[in-house]
């Protein structure tokens, strides 16, 4: 018999009762240091008070108008990621797929209302994601994602990540944006490298591209910066958000620039619940706290902490980690043994993390973390490696 809930996921065996920052509690009491933060979501980790106080403060006004009327919250937190980002503007979604789709409906839309309706193709890059709805998959292209799915949409061409050859060589009359993901992050970790983001912006401006990234899980400080993309010193033009914008609560937004989204306007897109009053005063309360001064600068310490620590661990268990990938709180440890094992017996230990591909452990712990959960994560890897290995 079908399980009630659509059995689309393989899930461990356990039910979190609650969260106190990076700590999560099971229906046994048993304490967990979370290295998952639902998937980089719970980026200021749990039950925060400041979260927290503004949501319920918001739960006692209103919770939802539609996007029929003005919603005050919207207005602040567009007006804060702008002036924090490149964009001008700001779509608000409810998930990171749907932002990344406004993001490519931004670029058809663009060019449409420049006469050029028939750019409307995107080259995006293998091991990519851009989340499940079908425009994104066709985008991906992976074979997990897409088997029995068919037809998917067209208007996506793809090249391998990094590959600036073939890059160039995909580019058409019919070509409108080139989309990444700053860092690879379901793909298993894998970062371009700052000349290859800046080549693929002068590669934009050189065609008349649009750079659209998909900052979905690099983004809200994750990297150590408010965007991943700020390290290559560039300025995309569409830019997808999500996942730790809310903090927990369903939020994502799609930034753009005035000269992209000019193809945006009444009636173009919508959403009945993006950017209610709930999830915008929750992004508000998360945005307070990240960018208070020297917020972004602990995570980049942090982040350098943790790295180092794991490669200490590399060098002891060089079988079981076999690299170390990624910056500031979104790191990747590839593993010898299956990943599946190693992060259920680190789990087993207390520490939870998150597989991806290419046989890597995700480790995207809440931003608030120190020294003390750095330090305890890597007592736990290590003891995990000693088990493990091969
Ligand atoms: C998680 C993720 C998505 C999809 O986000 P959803 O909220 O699950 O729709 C898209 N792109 C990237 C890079 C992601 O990490």
């Amino acid at each position: 018999m079908i399980p009630v809930v659509m059995p689309t996921y393989a899930r461990a065996d356990i039910v979190f009762e609650r969260g106190d920052g990076p700590y999560l509690f099971d229906t046994d009491g048993r304490r967990y240091l979370d290295f998952a933060a639902g998937v980089a979501v719970t980026a200021l980790g749990h039950a925060h008070p400041h979260l927290n106080a503004a949501l319920m403060a918001q739960a006692g006004k209103v919770w939802h108008t539609s996007n029929l009327f003005r919603v005050a919250g919207q207005e602040s937190l567009a007006k804060r990621l702008t002036e924090n980002s490149f964009a001008d503007t700001v779509f608000f979604t409810n998930s990171g797929t749907e932002a990344w789709e406004c993001g490519l409906k931004v670029v058809r839309r663009h060019f449409y209302e420049a006469g050029q309706p028939e750019r409307n193709r995107v080259i995006t890059f293998e091991q990519s994601f851009h989340g499940r709805t079908l425009a994104a998959i066709s985008a991906a292209k992976q074979e997990k994602l897409i088997k029995g799915f068919a037809p998917l949409l067209d208007g996506f061409d793809q090249v391998a990540f990094g590959n600036l050859n073939e890059l160039r060589a995909a580019i058409t009359p019919e070509t409108a944006a080139i989309c990444l993901e700053p860092i690879q992050g379901e793909g298993g970790i894998r970062p371009a490298s700052i000349e290859f983001m800046r080549a693929v912006r002068e590669i934009c401006d050189e065609f008349g591209l649009l750079m659209f990234l998909d900052e979905i899980q690099s983004g809200m400080g994750r990297t150590g910066k408010l965007f991943a993309h700020e390290w290559a010193g560039i300025k995309p033009d569409v830019v997808a958000v999500a996942k730790g914008i809310g903090g927990g609560f369903p939020l994502g937004a799609c930034l753009a620039t005035e000269a992209a989204a000019s193809g945006m306007t009444a009636g173009t897109h919508g959403s009945t619940y993006g950017g209610n009053p709930l999830a915008t005063a929750v992004g508000n309360a998360v945005l307070d706290v990240i960018l208070e001064p020297g917020f972004l600068e602990k995570v980049q310490r942090t982040g350098a902490l943790l790295h180092s620590r794991l490669e200490g661990l590399l060098a002891k268990h060089p079988t079981v980690f076999t690299e170390l990938r990624g910056q500031g709180l979104m790191l990747g440890l590839k593993c010898g043994p299956a990943v599946g094992d190693v992060i259920a017996k680190a789990r087993a230990n207390g520490l939870l993390g998150v597989p991806a591909g290419d046989n890597v452990m995700r480790l995207l712990p809440p931003l608030i973390i120190g020294e003390a959960e750095v330090a305890e994560a890597v007592a736990i890897l290590d003891r995990t490696a000693a088990e493990v290995k091969p």
